[in-house]
This record gives C-alpha cells, structure tokens and sequence, in this order.
C-alpha cells in the first residue's frame, strides 16, 4: 500500500532552481509525459512546460494524448507519439503522476525529474518535488517557468493556467489558495482570455448528454446518504454512441448530492473497475483510494481495480467508503 505524506516540499524553490538548471544545461531531448487518462493538469501543465523550453530553443518530445474536450489545447505539430525507448541522454520530465508506472508515454528511466502535487507520490526520480500543497502540477510549472526566466506569452500560460482552473474546478475547491489566484491573475496578464477558455473547457458533445441520462439512472445512496454512487458500464457507452473520457467528469455531478460526504463513481473497464472519488468535510477519499490500491488528494482520488468486475467492485469500494466514514466520526 502506498504511503502518504501531504506536507509541503521542504526545498521547494532550491529544487525549482535545479530543475532549471539542468534543464537549461541540457543538449539532449527533453522528454515530458503525465499520468495515463490525463485531465486538464496533466495536459496543461506538460504543454505548457513543454512550449515554454522550445522557447529556449530545447527539443521536446510532448507525449501526452489529451481527452477530446482537451483537444483544442495543442496544435497538430506539438504532439509525439508514446514511445518504447528514449532518445540518447534524454531528460525526462514526469509531471502530475503519483508514481512511475501511472506515467505513460514512455519508460521512466534515465535521468527522471519527478513534478508533483499527490500525497501519494512515491517520490520517485533522480530529481522528485512533491508538494501536496500545490493545487495543482500547473501551479508548479508556473514557477519552473519562473525559474527558466522564458518570457511569457499566451500560447504558454493557456495551458497552465488551465490546469489550475480544472484542478480547482474553477477555483471553487478548497486547494483554491491565495497564491493560485495571484498566479491565475498573473497568467491572464499575459494574455489568456479567459472567459472564452473557461466557455470551452465546458463544451461537451451530444452524445455525452444522452449518457449522463443514463449514468444518472444509476444514482444511489448508501449509509443514510452519507455516501453517493452512480456507475457507467460499457454497454451504457456504446448505446450513447460515447466514448469513455465522456464520463470522467460525471463524479463531479453526483458529488453535489446534499448530505453526502462521499461521491463514488465506477467505470466498468475491459478486466477492470476504475473509481473515482470524492470527498469533503473531513472525509478523505484519499484514504478510500489508497485503501483501494489508488492514491491522489483528500478531497478527490482515484483507483484502478484490476481484473475486478463492476459487481465485484461495489461492496469493495463501499467497504472502504465505511471504513473511511467510520474514522471520520460519521459511522458509529
Ligand atoms: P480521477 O478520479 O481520475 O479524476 O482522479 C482524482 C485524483 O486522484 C487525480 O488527482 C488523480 O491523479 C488521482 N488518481 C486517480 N487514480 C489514481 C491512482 N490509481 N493512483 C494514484 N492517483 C490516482
Ligand atoms: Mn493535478
């Protein structure tokens, strides 16, 4: 099981600043990827680090494969394929991924720098900053960036700065701090335009409607309401005509349910179950994912239940839902 230390990097800057340096000195391709099923962080965060150091001339490889609502974040030159093996003398960049083997892209090895928000992280890498006291792995580039001295242009804070607003689900989260919104504002300066990112990171297609009627369906409560569920199954997606990242945000519909603490949602995967969490008012669902096998922050986490099936994975999940209820004092 994964420990978890939710303390701030105690060399945060010193570590900023040699991060900078290396990758300022560097010849060699920088390779940068971020965890598999990447969000608005994991895409933001990586392209804008990645657009920053070809501003100074770097080579990068962008190897991350953005959901459909995040596909108008990139143009079509940006992107690398995954690859199996790394150029020669490669810095590889891991940004917004708890631990090595939730990186895809390519193989975590060589000379790695480890940027991270997650608790959990197993701070792995020749280089690790984990600060669970970020928001988000954007807020991070901002100040890698920062530390890089490349002069700020739109096309770079675009990118970050949505990571920060998905991370923080439109600065509406507890993680919304003082400096992120110091950050946002510095990041709009530079040219964002924001209502118009804001307006379309909410656009959805058709299909995703038809699918949430569905996904609602299935909405139950469990410990006297104190908990919600709802699931997808393969079939509910290929009936709407959707794909799967159609339902990655739907967690964040069911976790409005009044009296809950806790919102689960499980996606019936091909040999396994993939739940999402989330949590508030002292429950962590960070403890219900790493009870799980999973990991991420205190108020939203996640796990993958490999070779477990929708069924199997219910009284699983709800298991550790009680256990987590029951330390925070909710459950008797
Ligand atoms: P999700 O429910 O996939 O939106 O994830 C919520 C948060 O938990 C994100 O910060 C994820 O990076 C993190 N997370 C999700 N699944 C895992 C996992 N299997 N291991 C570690 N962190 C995870
Ligand atoms: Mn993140």
């Amino acid at each position: 099981m994964e420990t978890i230390n939710n303390q701030p990097e105690p060399h945060y800057w010193e570590k900023m600043r040699l991060v900078a340096d290396v990758l300022r000195a560097t010849d060699a391709t920088v390779v940068i990827i971020a965890h598999e099923d990447p969000d608005g962080d994991a895409v933001g965060s990586t392209l804008g680090l990645a657009r920053a150091l070809r501003q100074l001339g770097k080579e990068v490889w962008w190897i991350v494969e953005p959901p459909r609502f995040l596909r108008f974040l990139p143009h079509e030159d940006e992107y690398h394929e995954p690859v199996d093996e790394l150029p020669e003398d490669a810095v590889l960049v891991v940004l917004d991924s708890g631990d090595r083997h939730r990186a895809v892209g390519a193989p975590v090895e060589g000379f790695v720098i480890n940027i991270d928000h997650h608790g959990s992280n197993s701070r792995f890498g020749q280089i690790h900053i984990v600060d669970p006291t970020k928001a988000a792995a954007a807020q991070m580039v901002k100040d890698l960036i920062d530390a890089l001295e490349v002069e700020w242009t739109e096309e770079i804070a675009t990118p970050v700065l949505t990571g920060l607003i998905t991370d923080t689900g439109n600065f509406r989260f507890g993680n919304t701090t003082p400096e992120v919104l110091e950050t946002a504002a510095e990041l709009v300066g530079h040219g964002v335009k924001l209502a118009e990112l804001t307006d379309r990171l909410q656009w959805r297609p058709p299909q995703y409607f038809k699918l949430m009627g569905m996904v609602l369906s299935t909405v139950q409560f469990h410990f006297d309401g104190l908990a919600v569920s709802a699931h997808v199954t393969r079939k509910m997606t290929e009936e709407a005509g959707s794909t799967e990242e159609d339902s990655d945000d739907f967690v964040g519909v069911i976790r409005y349910a009044e009296g809950s603490y806790v919102a689960v949602f499980l996606k019936e995967r091909e040999g396994a179950t993939k739940v999402s969490i989330r949590s508030r008012a002292g429950v962590s669902a960070q403890n219900i994912a790493v009870e799980l096998g999973g990991g991420g922050h205190v108020p939203a986490a996640g796990a993958t239940l490999e070779g477990v099936s929708l069924e199997e994975a219910y009284p699983r999940v709800l298991a550790a839902v009680e256990k987590e209820l029951k330390r925070a004092g909710f459950l008797g």
